[in-house]
């Protein structure tokens, strides 16, 4: 049987049916994981052990009939900043290098309940922030479909664990779109639940009010079943609430009938979008029209703003937030220090990596008497603004459709020498964090160079249902999420910067059309 080409679902069904133990499920994820990690480097922790001895147990469960979840043996992997009793979660930093949780996140207990078995922790962004999985400590990840490129951030390393087939399901976390723009980079769906959908207890914060777990799976269904078994009120995070009425998995009927998708002219029509990527997007159009859902243009004259006020709300938060790693309560401690406040410096000048401390000292400058209301009154003045924007659009669609992001997957090295354009891949992701909406990423095609192209659909606050519907009818009328990555064909190929890549035996970089897409 072929392990990587089953969906969370279908191993689930597989497993209840016995047609598949756990063991051999759960067997076959680590036997991936451990090959491909030194050309992908998705994973920071690999827990063989832990997860062979779970599987037993859940295998007991699932034979006496005390457990039948649809994701009960299913093997997964966790992003590193999203805490796991007893396996050290580092949030891909040296900071928290040996941190091993005592805890484990509401979302990770309740994933486990569900019966789903963790076989490691995943890599990403040091302290989630960036958009390329290049800023860890433990390396940079690289994208399964060309490893001289980058997977997309932060959450890279979710994304390229389900790419390459090693697991079906991931949770990752998604502040400014780290769930669905590696998910675009990757040709998988990424899915960004309703602000409070999921509790973000356990969740080491980045910035607390755009924070949401979400999963990163291989299509809608399995993203609705990992939602499903996350999701809902939890006392220890006070923003949580149970949001739906029925499961995420039921509303996937597959009905898009009168279903009102508003298309952003600003987001196909604009020489900062690739045109191949507005192409596939346009494809995507047209297969709803298709399945007869009405498509309405709709205009947001406001991304800019949004892009600056999402970076100086992101970086004002985490400057507060990370105010809690001073090398004394816990995380890495300098060796060498002179007294209290050495202490505090030392720690956090080699504890954390260079892009962490660039936010944190453009943050604590946002927040610092004079550029208060400069920078961040004003860039909370330009959330509501855009909030209110988006209701209007909202009054009159169901659904929007943007790319998940500009282009497809920056080759490596990007973030160092064009952070800028980095930054920019959020344009259209960071709408939904600042407004809470469930939003999601899913593959539509592929550019010039095979490389997967994400569209995005945003809906509207516990709307959660009929955003992963409209996926779920996409990926019935067509096949672009069954596109898995071949890993054979790079042999030979290392991640590389920007510079080196030309001269790459295995890099092919074709020139395609530079002109803008008209609708
Ligand atoms: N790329 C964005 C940032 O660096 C979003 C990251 C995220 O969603 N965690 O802030």
């Amino acid at each position: 049987m072929n392990f990587s080409e089953l969906t969370a679902l279908e191993t689930g069904e597989l497993i209840r049916l016995r047609k598949m133990s756990v063991t051999e499920a759960v067997t076959s994820a680590l036997d991936a994981a451990e090959a491909l990690n030194p050309k992908l480097n998705s994973f920071i922790t690999i827990c063989r052990e832990k997860a062979l001895k779970r599987a037993a147990e859940v295998q007991k469960r699932i034979t006496d009939g005390t457990l039948s979840s649809p994701l009960a043996g299913v093997p997964v992997a966790v992003k590193d900043n999203i805490c796991t009793e007893g396996i050290r979660t580092t949030c891909a930093s040296k900071m928290l290098e040996n941190f091993v949780p005592f805890y484990s996140a509401t979302a990770v207990e309740r994933l486990e309940r569900a019966g789903a078995v963790i076989i490691g922790k995943l890599n990403m962004d040091e302290f989630a922030m960036g958009s390329t999985s290049e800023t860890s400590y433990f390396g940079p990840v690289r994208n399964p479909h060309d490893i001289s490129r980058t997977p997309g951030g932060s959450s890279g390393g979710c994304a390229a664990a389900v790419a390459s087939g090693i697991v079906s399901g991931t949770l990752g976390s998604d502040t400014g779109g780290s769930v669905r723009q590696p998910a675009g980079c990757c040709g998988v769906t990424g899915f960004k639940p309703t602000y409070g959908a999921v509790s973000r207890y356990g969740l080491i914060a980045y910035a607390s009010s755009l924070d949401q777990i979400g999963p990163v799976c291989g299509d809608a269904a399995d993203c609705a079943a990992f939602t499903d078994a996350v999701c809902g009120r939890d006392e220890r995070d006070s923003t949580s609430r149970d949001m739906f009425s029925g499961s995420l998995l039921s509303s996937l009927t597959g009905d898009v009938k009168g279903l009102r998708i508003g298309v952003l002219k600003e987001s196909l029509a604009s020489d900062k979008v690739d045109f191949e990527v507005s192409a596939k997007v346009a494809e995507v159009i047209k297969e709803f029209e298709k399945a007869g859902a009405v498509i309405k243009k709709v205009s947001f004259p406001y991304f800019d703003e949004a892009f600056s006020a999402y970076y100086t709300i992101a970086m004002a938060e985490a400057s507060s937030n990370l105010a809690r790693f001073d090398g004394v309560k816990y995380g890495f401690r300098a060796a060498d220090y002179e007294d209290l406040n050495d202490l505090y410096c030392s720690s956090r000048s080699e504890g954390f990596g260079e892009e962490v401390k660039k936010r944190i000292l453009l943050g604590t400058t946002i927040l610092s008497g004079g550029y208060y209301d400069a920078y961040y009154l004003k860039a909370m003045k330009w959330r509501e603004i855009i909030k209110a924007e988006l209701n209007k659009i909202f009054s009159e669609t169901d659904l929007l459709l943007t790319p998940t992001a500009p282009e497809t997957a920056p080759l490596s090295g990007r973030s160092v020498s064009d952070p800028v354009s980095v930054y920019y891949s959020d344009i259209y992701t960071v709408l939904a964090n600042l407004a809470g909406l469930p939003s999601v990423s899913f593959p539509c095609g592929t550019d010039r160079n095979g490389m997967p192209v994400g569209a995005q659909f945003t809906g509207r606050a516990a709307d959660d249902g009929r955003v992963l519907n409209a996926v779920h009818a996409f990926q019935l009328m067509t096949d672009y999420h069954k596109l898995k990555a071949d890993l054979n064909i790079q042999n030979g190929c290392t991640g590389q910067s920007d510079a080196q890549a030309g001269n790459s035996p295995c890099y092919q970089e074709k020139q395609g059309v530079e002109k803008t897409y008209e609708i």
